[in-house]
């Protein structure tokens, strides 16, 4: 399976992400996640790109189309990957596109996750993150406690904001995303790859729609 998840901040890429990597046996690639790690262990990367993502701006092509041919390149990606927050803009579409291309294995399919500004506002501001497993939760929708806190992993969840979830940054990142990734809804379409699928409701069900359409589009297996 070789595919990306593509849809604005908060329209819930990471959270379905991490339901199909069970199911398809291929991995999450977050670029968001690589670089939070990298600014956490202060590596330069992590140094280059802490301003550019507590602003709620992009991180330049190519340090992220250097990021990515690294993370493809890695041995748990060989059958596949679910790309999570990357491509952002055309370039680097366009340098996916070039890099899978090397490799003679193209993208099967793009899915777009549509949930209406208002939702994605919400979504964003209530977002915690357990500090010790990671896993994400919601204080509107997903509280610690349903289901139980972290999946049984950590006893009591100590829970985090991210710096770019404040109030302040979300409104940015909704507008970067109108700018510079939303025209990649065009560009994947014109190259016949894009399923789009409604994000809004219920967790499970939403799995269940993403999968339909990644069946429907071939993917999915
Ligand atoms: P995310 O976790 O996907 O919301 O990403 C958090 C932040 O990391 C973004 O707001 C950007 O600053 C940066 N970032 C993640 N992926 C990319 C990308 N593909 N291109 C540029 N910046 C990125």
């Amino acid at each position: 399976m070789r595919i990306v998840l593509l849809g604005a901040p908060g329209s819930g890429k990471g959270t379905q992400a991490q339901r199909l990597i069970d199911k398809y046996g291929v991995p999450q690639v977050s670029t968001g996640d690589l670089l939070r790690a990298a600014v956490a262990a202060g590596t330069p990367l992590g140094l280059h790109a802490k301003a550019t993502m507590d602003a709620g701006r992009l991180v330049d092509d190519e340090t992220m189309l250097g990021i990515i041919r690294e993370r493809l390149a890695a041995p748990d990606a060989k059958n596949g990957y679910i790309l999570d927050g990357f491509p952002r803009t055309i370039p680097q579409a366009d340098g996916l596109n070039a890099l899978l291309a090397e490799i003679g294995q193209p993208l099967q399919a793009v899915v777009l996750m549509e949930v209406d500004g208002e939702q994605l506002f919400r979504r964003l501001t209530g977002r915690r993150t357990c500090k010790a497993c990671g896993r994400v939760f919601n204080v509107y929708t997903a509280p610690p406690s349903v289901p139980a806190p972290c999946g049984g992993r950590c006893e009591t969840p100590d829970l985090f904001q991210r710096p770019d979830d404040s109030e302040a940054t979300i409104g940015k990142r909704l507008d970067v995303y109108a700018a510079q990734t939303r025209p990649l809804v065009d560009y994947y379409d014109a190259r016949g790859l894009l399923a789009k699928v409604d994000a809004e409701g219920d967790i499970d069900v939403v799995t269940g729609r993403l999968e339909a359409a990644l069946a429907a589009a071939g993917a999915g297996r």
